[in-house]
């Protein structure tokens, strides 16, 4: 972690509601917090991110947990990868959580419906019988 970096960057906010980190410099049309560095101007808040929660794919944004765009506390913020990461996950839970709901008005309304017997195949079912019977 760069101390000097990130303290340079803090002397530059001022405290706002909820634990937000105000940036007092530079900011673009749309409010997101703009600082030279390297020679070049970047996202004050991403820049925030990197020196306190590691690398940061160039693709990636930094998205504002608290929706205060100024805001460049580091808690507030998330990467986009994990924004995708935690939408992917609700996203299979709503569809697992909808295949159960299919399920359970099938079972009512279909019972017999062969795709109940399918997702339930016991093991005796697997098993090959041990003496075929020709009466059967
Ligand atoms: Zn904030």
């Amino acid at each position: 972690m760069n101390f000097t970096v990130l303290e340079g960057l803090l002397t530059r906010t001022v405290p706002g509601p909820g634990g937000c980190l105000l940036w007092t410099g530079a900011r673009n049309t749309k409010g997101y917090p703009y600082v030279r560095h390297a020679g070049r101007m970047v996202g004050a808040h991403r820049l925030a991110y990197v020196l306190t929660r590691g690398d940061l794919d160039p693709a990636d944004a930094v998205h504002h947990r608290c929706g205060v765009p100024s805001c460049i506390n580091p808690h507030h913020l998330q990467a986009s990868t994990h924004v995708h990461n935690a939408i992917d996950m609700h996203a299979r839970r709503a569809l697992e959580q909808r295949i159960a709901d299919l399920e359970r008005a099938l079972r009512i309304h279909a019972p017999n419906h062969p795709l109940l017997h399918h997702t339930e195949i016991s093991e005796e079912e697997f098993r090959e019988p041990d003496v075929i019977d020709p009466t059967d």
